[in-house]
């Protein structure tokens, strides 16, 4: 049972983008650091049931939860600040809530009534985010509900945080508004109207935000927080200023500096113990202060959204922090290899590793290959993730078996050499939403292989998974034989890590390491990968 049961939702006005989940998750972090249990719920107002079958472009990466869960990105967000493991409910969406919704109507739950937006749907968001609260018994709820306000799927949501405050009273929720004050470069003066009128949009719907924070290029003016206070209602040392940051850790640091922890605890009634961020401080001096620079070619095919790879991009950073070496994204469009706007060979020498990312469908396949044909021929350490790991073994199979037509079925169903294929769990599958091998599965390291090296010696890993496809174990040994081998396996017996001997650094996973990195916690595999690029001999 939760024994305090206090909420804080997170809101957001203006435009998208703003970084709520970074503001959100600092929030529970600052709560967290005083000792209290805190979970993190992001709300996300489209009407799919998950984030699983949405393209990248549309909303950034799909964030795997322990569970299995296919989720928004800022769980990934909540889990890396607060170092905890969420679950899938943890996101909540208006696909979920009329799924249930339409379940109950249809199961005679609601027999006789109107079933209405107040009060059955209301009624079911207040009550999944009660279940999440119970479930891990926390004392602090954040909430962030996902869009901008005035957003009309947004409103059954903010109806319902109303409610809550409603019914819990003021010492128990409380709102916190995230909003952008541009600065006009032709006058350099902030402006908040839009702010303003932000704020008067949540007041028309009868919430009061009790906590403004405003997001702007430069530190907020004096005169911006009279105009925000006065405008806004609320006292002048409610609104924090969150001016843009290199690294996003430095958020909670300077939203503590500012006393919000402070005025966190005095509006919800708890004890304010100084928190310690001592090692949050010292992660943001790390990483500003690197010693040695290097750089990653990032090979996707939703490289001009890189919220695509956030989660890599992250995990990347961890490692390279604990290394005190920074890692320079250089982003490769697989797309733009196929159409020759980037020679690959130009890679070779400007860049000091690269990254296969995940991916789907057919769109800069070929042309990841050839990119992965030239690093893998050049030695420079390549590491390839999921789908990257698959094609990574076409390419093996296309240049040294001499397999010329090998591909996956995923792109080509018929390949005379199908290297990977559909897993046998996945055949018969029609339905595509959360159907996929998900979540956190076990890999059983093979003794004495960079991978079990990497892992410390472990004899099993658990990481996150999210594909159809796996190596076809048929073609294994052809590929041992040429000293790309399995260094891990499923528990069914299937690949799940390759590695190519004699390499500097050669080394693809089924999974996604990345959703387990956390920033005083690095994944081993990237910071082997980063450790790896760093030796290069340009360095
Ligand atoms: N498309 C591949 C599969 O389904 C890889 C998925 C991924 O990269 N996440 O197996």
């Amino acid at each position: 049972m939760s024994r305090l049961s206090k909420y804080v939702f997170v809101t957001g006005g203006v435009l998208s983008g703003l970084g709520k989940g970074v503001t959100a998750a600092s929030i529970a972090l600052l709560i967290k650091s005083m000792g209290y249990s805190v979970t993190a719920i992001k709300i996300d107002p489209y009407v799919n049931v998950d984030a699983g079958t949405m393209n990248p472009y549309m909303h950034g990466e799909v964030f795997v939860t322990e569970d299995g869960g296919e989720t928004d990105l800022d769980i990934g967000h909540y889990e890396r600040f607060l170092d905890i493991n969420l679950s899938k409910d943890n996101n909540i969406t208006t696909g979920k809530i009329y799924s249930v919704v339409i379940e109950k109507e249809r199961r005679g739950d609601f027999l006789g009534q109107t079933v209405q937006i107040i009060p059955h749907v209301t009624d079911e968001i207040k009550h999944q985010i009660e279940l999440v609260v119970r479930k891990y018994g926390s004392d602090v709820a954040v909430i962030e509900i996902g869009g901008t306000v005035g957003d009309i799927e947004g409103l059954p949501f903010l109806e319902a945080a109303r409610q809550l405050r409603l019914e819990r009273g003021p010492e128990s929720v409380l709102f916190t508004h995230v909003v952008l004050v541009p600065r006009l470069s032709t006058l350099g003066e902030l402006k908040t109207k839009p702010a303003q009128h932000s704020m008067q949009e949540l007041r028309r719907i009868g919430i009061q935000p009790d906590v403004l924070v405003a997001r702007s290029s430069i530190p907020l003016t004096d005169e911006a927080r009279r105009k925000l206070s006065l405008f806004g209602n609320l006292p002048p040392s409610h609104i924090f200023s969150n001016p843009d940051v290199d690294v996003i850790y430095e958020v909670p640091l300077r939203l503590h500096a500012q006393g919000l922890t402070r005025v966190l605890t005095e509006k919800l009634g708890l004890n304010y113990v100084e928190p310690d961020l001592s090692p949050w401080a010292e992660y943001v001096e790390k990483f500003s202060n690197p010693e040695r620079r290097v750089r990653i070619a990032m090979v996707g095919k939703y490289t001009r959204l890189t919220d695509s790879y956030l989660s890599i991009i992250e995990a990347l950073r961890h490692s390279g922090t604990s290394l005190r070496v920074r890692p320079d994204f250089i982003w490769v469009e697989a797309t733009d290899v196929e159409r020759g706007v980037i020679n690959v060979r130009d890679l070779v020498d400007s860049v000091d590793g690269a990254v296969i990312l995940p991916g789907f469908g057919e769109r800069g396949v070929e042309g990841k290959i050839s990119t992965i044909r030239v690093l893998r021929e050049a030695g420079v350490p390549l590491l390839g993730i999921c789908f990257g790991l698959q094609l990574m073994v076409v390419e093996f199979a296309r240049s040294v078996l001499g397999l010329s037509d090998a591909h996956t079925t995923e792109v080509n169903p018929e390949t005379p050499h199908p290297v990977v294929d559909l897993l046998s769990s996945q055949k018969g599958t029609i339905v595509k939403g959360g159907t996929m091998r998900l979540g956190s599965i076990d890999v059983r390291l093979v003794p004495s292989t960079l991978a079990w090296k990497i892992y410390g010696g472990a004899e099993v890993v658990r990481e996150r998974h999210r594909h159809r496809y796996q190596i076809n174990p048929a073609y294994l040994r052809a590929f041992e034989e040429n000293d790309f081998i399995a260094s891990g396996f499923s528990l069914e017996g299937f690949p799940e890590i390759m590695e190519l001997k004699n390499h500097r650094f050669y080394l693809g996973v089924q999974f996604h390491p990345e959703f387990k990195s956390r920033p005083l916690r690095p994944s081993p595999i990237f910071t082997a990968f980063i450790n790896a690029s760093s030796s290069s001999p340009t360095h």
